[in-house]
């Protein structure tokens, strides 16, 4: 046995994060793949890499030194319980398996009580960044036994993404905490799309600037407060120029967006926890609105306004939308982090906030600066019951309040759809509210289920009998 680490699948992401933990000091790496022309293809271009091939599992797990660790990167669902299956025969107690796929982090608790049986060790992993940060450094979340970090720990430190001298990894907590917390990153990511794409909408629409313009603005947005990585390849998106057309290359895609289906776990979830990531649901209902082809087609003749969008100042407006854009990312960031803390008590996972936003600063999708002000923000006061209301994101906020108002009220009397910018601000506002109407809703409740209500003044649970004097009665507590 000559590896220290192993990779099962070496398609796209397997392969780069074989050749990542290749080129570390110290790491000999022992791959696998079910059909073999992907081993013998990346051994033929990468001999550099000293990869110790296995055409079997028998072979695989001879290959390794014990413990054995081995990192699974094949496609979600029943593929990757093959493979965990497969590795069980011929691994040992005390060896470890990682899933590095995107995985719904209730089949890693399913799979990690399973595995833990047979006495080795399963350790669900999130890995962010896609293809160049799998080969050159990814934001990793990895769950799992304290026992399994010892060993892991030292090697997903060293292929990590490196932020401000630290790695981009941390034992986020057991069994699924680590792609519970990937699968609320990528939700996230959803938003802050989604977000984007309502700026570019809301200043092309507004301003007329082409999309090379408007690569510009978010090129200079990308200086500021709102430095990201999804800005930045925004800026190189718009900019592309589609060589068959001459077009800009945004103005030829076809405008339905695709989804793999962690934005929707990360909502569905949020539902079962009832955690209200607004944000997040508008970007994935917004990416469903616009795969209904035949749903938009019939609906094009609906009316709209009678006046289109005209905008005086574009300096002023342009700077209208970077607040609001602004003001929503923090809503939507707020949100994530709110789901995190939500999962980790329904779970029992102690999950230290401000460590998840330093992982996500280099590395993953949703890397930024801003990640920064959100560690700033749990190191100053852990238990924060919500983000937003962190002394620096409260400042941002009343600076941008006034021009969020005027881009959602300026969007909705122009009839330019802006769920997301919409949405996180009418979930502000909701925050803020004195008084709710909350308190009409358990009227109704109690009206037609006798569901009960408060009072504002008196302790106890009541009942109005609406179908008799209307007189009130102390009930029992029914929610
Ligand atoms: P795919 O998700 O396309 O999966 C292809 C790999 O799965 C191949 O190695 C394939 O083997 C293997 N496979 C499929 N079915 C089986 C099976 N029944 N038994 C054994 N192996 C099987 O690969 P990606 O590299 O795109 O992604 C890998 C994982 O990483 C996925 O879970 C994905 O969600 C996750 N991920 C992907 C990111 C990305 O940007 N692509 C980013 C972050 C995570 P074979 O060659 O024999 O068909």
């Amino acid at each position: 046995a000559t590896a220290n680490i192993g990779v099962v699948g070496l398609a796209v992401m397997g392969s780069n994060l074989a050749r990542n933990l290749a080129s570390r000091e110290g790491n000999t790496v022992a791959v696998h793949n079910r059909s073999r022309s992907k081993t013998d293809e990346l051994l033929a271009t990468h001999p550099e890499a000293g990869f110790v091939p296995a055409f079997s599992y028998e072979e695989f797990a001879a290959s390794l030194q014990k413990p054995r660790a081995a990192i699974i990167m094949v496609k979600a669902g029943r593929p990757t319980d093959a493979v965990i299956d497969a590795l069980v025969e011929v691994f040992e107690p005390g060896d470890i398996i990682v899933d590095g796929g995107n995985a719904l982090f209730t089949d890693t608790i399913r799979r990690e009580k399973a595995v833990r049986e047979t006495g080795i060790n399963f350790v669900g992993a999130g890995i962010s960044g896609g293809e160049e940060g799998a080969l050159l450094g990814p934001s990793i979340m990895p769950g799992g036994s304290d026992e399994s970090w010892v060993t892991l720990g030292p090697i997903l430190k060293s292929i990590a993404a490196v932020a401000e001298g630290e790695p981009c990894v941390t034992h986020i907590g057991h069994d699924g905490a680590g792609h519970f917390v990937k699968m609320v990153h990528n939700g996230i990511e959803y938003a802050d799309m989604q977000l984007i794409a309502e700026a570019y909408d809301l200043i092309r629409r507004g301003t007329g600037k082409t999309p090379a313009e408007i690569a510009d603005v978010f090129a200079e947005w990308n200086r500021g407060e709102l430095e990201s990585y999804l800005i930045e390849i925004t800026a190189e998106v718009l900019r592309q120029v589609d060589a068959s057309t001459g077009k800009p290359l945004v103005d030829v895609i076809l405008d339905q967006a695709g989804a793999k289906g962690t934005g929707a776990w990360t909502v569905q979830t949020a539902l079962s926890l009832g955690v209200p990531v607004s944000g997040i649901a508008e970007a994935t209902f917004a990416r469903s609105l616009s795969s209904h082809p035949e749903q938009r087609e019939v609906s094009r003749e609906l009316p709209g306004p009678a006046e289109g969008l005209t905008v005086e100042d574009a300096d002023a407006f342009i700077e209208d939308v970077r607040l609001a854009l602004y003001a929503s990312k923090i809503v939507a960031y707020s949100q994530g982090f709110d789901e995190i803390r939500a999962g980790a008590a329904e779970y029992d996972w102690q999950i230290d906030l401000g460590a998840v936003s330093k992982i996500w600063r280099a590395g993953c999708i949703i890397r930024a600066q801003f990640l920064n002000r959100i560690a700033d923000a749990y190191d100053e006061t852990p238990d924060l019951a919500v983000l937003l209301t962190a002394p620096y994101f409260v400042e941002a906020l009343g600076r941008a309040q006034g021009a969020w108002r005027r881009i959602v009220s300026t969007a909705a009397g122009a009839g330019i759809p802006a769920p997301a910018f919409s949405s996180s601000l009418s979930y502000y506002d909701g925050l803020r509210a004195e008084r709710l109407p909350a308190a009409l809703i358990q009227g109704q409740r109690d009206f037609f289920g006798a569901h009960t209500y408060k009072r504002i003044d008196k302790e106890g649970t009541f009942h109005t009998l609406w179908s008799g004097d209307r007189s009130e009665i102390e009930a029992e507590d029914t929610h």
